[in-house]
C-alpha cells in the first residue's frame, strides 16, 4: 500500500469535485498515465480484470469456439463461457507454462474465432508464433495479461500484443487499484466501444449494446495513481527476493525453479516451484502442509485446471492436456511480496529443503 498520507492527498480533491465515479479526474489521469506507461493509447479502465475480459470478448464480436489454456485462473475460462463461447483447451509448454503454439492448429475448426492466451507468472506467451497461426487462419488474439503488468519483451510492453489485452489491478497483483483492471486495444474504435460497454452499453440515454456496469470509481483510480509511482521500487524488491529464493533453492533435487525467458523483463509476480515428487521426496500437498504448519502460506496456483471445474460437469479430462495437468498437480507458489525479508525467505527455504530429504508421505 502507498503511504497513508499520500493516498489521502490524492483523494482530497474528490471532496471538492464531488465526482466519485463515471469517469472523473482520477480516472482520466490514470488512463493517461497507464497509456503512457504501456506506450499504448487505446486503453480503458474497468472495475476488475474479469469484466475487462468479458468486455473484450463482446467488443471483438467473437462467436463459436476459442482456443485457450486450462492452466489459468477461473476468470479466463468463466469469461468465455459467460459470453456464450466454447473454450477449446490446448496444452501448455513444460518450460514456461504458457500455451503451446504447436498444439493450436490441430484444434482449429470452421467455428473457431479466436485464441485467448494467458501470460503466466510474469512470463510471456510465444506471441510471434501464436499470432502467425492466428493470421493464417483469420483468428483474433486476446491475451489475459493479469500477471504481466510491467513485463516487456525486447522492450515492448505486454500490452502491445494481439488484438487486445486484459490487465487485472486486483489487490493481490503487482500493481493494484484495490479492485480494477484495464482493456487495451489496437484501435480507438474498439476503445470507444469498450468505454460504452462498461457503462451499460449506453449511447446517449439508451443501450446500443447490452453492457453491464463495469466502471472504475475515483477512489480506485487514485490508489492506482499512488501505486504507479512506487511500481519500480516494488518490482525491484520482488526481483531481489526472487534472486534469494533462487540462490537458496538451486540444486534441490526434483524442484523446478521459475523459468527465466530470454529477452523478457519479468515483474517477478510469483515464485512458482514445480515438484517432481519421486525426485524431491514428498508431494506438493505434503510440502504445502509442512509450510502451513510453520505459518507459511504457499498457494496451489493454478490448481485445479479450469477445464476440470465442477461447473463443466466432467465435460473435459485432465488427459486432454497432460502437461498442464502435471504442472497443476505439482506447482506451489511461494510467498513473494514487497517487504518479505531475507530471514523470511531463508526460513521458507529451510522448510522446503528439510522436506526434500524425507520419504514420500502421501
Ligand atoms: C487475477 C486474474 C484474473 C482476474 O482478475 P480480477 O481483477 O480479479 O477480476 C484473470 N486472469 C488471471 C490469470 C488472473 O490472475
Amino acid at each position: 500500500m502507498p503511504p497513508f498520507d499520500e493516498y489521502v492527498n490524492e483523494i482530497r480533491s474528490l471532496w471538492e469535485s464531488r465526482m466519485l465515479t463515471n469517469g472523473g479526474e482520477k480516472h482520466a489521469a490514470l488512463e493517461a498515465a497507464l497509456g503512457a506507461f504501456f506506450g499504448e493509447p487505446h486503453l480503458s479502465l474497468c472495475v476488475n480484470g474479469h469484466s475487462g475480459l468479458e468486455g473484450i470478448l463482446d467488443v471483438l464480436g467473437l462467436t463459436g469456439e476459442v482456443l485457450t489454456t486450462p492452466f489459468t485462473f477461473a476468470s479466463t475460462t468463466n469469461a468465455l463461457v459467460r459470453r456464450g463461447l466454447t473454450p477449446v483447451f490446448c496444452d501448455i509448454l513444460p518450460e514456461d507454462y504458457t500455451l503451446d503454439p504447436a498444439k493450436l492448429e490441430e484444434k482449429i475448426t470452421p467455428r473457431t474465432s479466436a485464441i485467448l492466451a494467458v501470460h503466466v507468472y510474469g512470463n510471456l506467451c510465444h506471441t510471434e508464433v501464436i499470432e502467425a497461426v492466428a493470421k493464417k487462419h483469420g483468428l483474433k488474439v486476446i491475451y489475459d495479461a493479469a500477471h504481466a503488468f510491467g513485463v516487456t519483451k525486447k522492450g515492448v510492453s505486454a500490452a502491445a500484443f494481439g488484438d487486445a489485452a486484459m490487465f487485472s489491478f486486483h489487490a493481490t497483483k503487482v500493481f493494484h487499484t484495490i479492485e480494477g483492471g484495464a482493456a487495451v486495444f489496437r484501435t480507438a474504435g474498439n476503445k470507444e466501444a469498450f468505454d460504452r460497454w462498461k457503462n451499460f452499453g449506453l449511447q446517449g440515454d439508451a443501450a446500443g449494446v447490452f453492457g453491464p456496469n463495469a466502471k472504475m470509481n475515483e477512489f480506485a483510480a487514485a490508489m492506482g495513481l499512488c501505486n504507479l509511482r512506487r511500481l519500480e521500487a516494488c518490482i525491484a524488491a520482488r526481483k531481489t527476493a526472487a534472486a534469494r529464493y533462487r540462490e537458496n533453492l538451486r540444486g534441490v533435487k526434483g524442484l523446478a525453479l521459475p523459468p527465466a525467458q530470454p529477452g523478457v523483463k519479468s515483474n517477478y509476480a510469483y515464485f512458482p516451484v514445480v515438484i517432481d515428487p519421486a525426485a524431491f521426496g514428498c508431494t506438493r500437498d505434503a510440502l504445502r502442509d509442512a509450510l502451513a504448519a510453520q505459518n507459511i502460506a504457499a498457494r496451489r496456483y493454478f490448481y485445479p485446471l479450469t477445464s476440470l471445474s465442477p461447473a463443466f460437469g466432467g465435460r473435459y479430462a485432465a488427459a486432454d492436456t497432460p502437461v498442464a495437468a502435471r504442472v497443476a498437480e505439482n506447482v506451489l507458489c511461494l510467498p513473494l511480496y514487497e517487504g518479505l525479508t531475507d530471514a523470511d525467505i531463508d526460513r521458507v527455504c529451510g522448510v522446503i529443503i528439510r522436506n526434500s530429504e524425507c520419504e514420500i508421505r502421501n
